[in-house]
């Protein structure tokens, strides 16, 4: 799984390892309940390309994009990671021929007015997909290429 990702985000270079902590030995915060008591986080080495993903609890595939982005992305902020790492795992490109796309979002392409302009229109129906938890790619004639969940 680690590999698989390490390809897709461009860090064929680096050695990712995983390390199993003790919850014990985490400090938590006393107002830090439930989910939150977890911890899950990675320590890059520039220099040598390698990282360390320290867990205390299983690692998911959501846990392993978003570290590894936090890796090729330094200076992105949290949020910026957590909607990117959504993104990642849901991003699929749009198949004009087997149209693999789904009824919600295709009501909202459907509403396509070709007469007007085709940059604005996509954006106005971009906006409409953001309103239902989708955002989406487009070409230069506002022709949708894949879309992504936000959640
Ligand atoms: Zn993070």
């Amino acid at each position: 799984m680690i590999e698989k990702w390490k390809k897709k985000l461009g860090l064929d270079k680096w050695t990712i390892n995983t390390e199993q902590i003790d919850p014990a030995s985490v400090t938590y915060p006393d107002d830090c309940v439930g989910d939150e008591r977890f911890f899950v986080g990675i320590m890059p080495q520039e220099e040598s390309l390698y990282a360390t993903i320290f867990h205390d609890r299983p690692l998911t595939e959501q846990d392993v994009v978003h570290e590894l982005l936090h890796v090729r992305h330094p200076s992105e902020s949290e949020e910026w990671v957590n909607k990117e790492t959504i993104k990642q795992m849901t991003i699929t490109e749009i198949n004009a021929l087997t149209w693999n796309v789904p009824d919600v979002l295709t009501d909202v392409f459907n509403q396509f007015d070709e007469d007007a302009d085709a940059y604005k229109e996509i954006e106005r129906l971009r906006i409409l997909a953001l309103e239902l938890g989708y955002d989406f790619d487009y070409g230069l004639s506002g022709e949708p290429t894949d879309y992504w969940k936000l959640k």
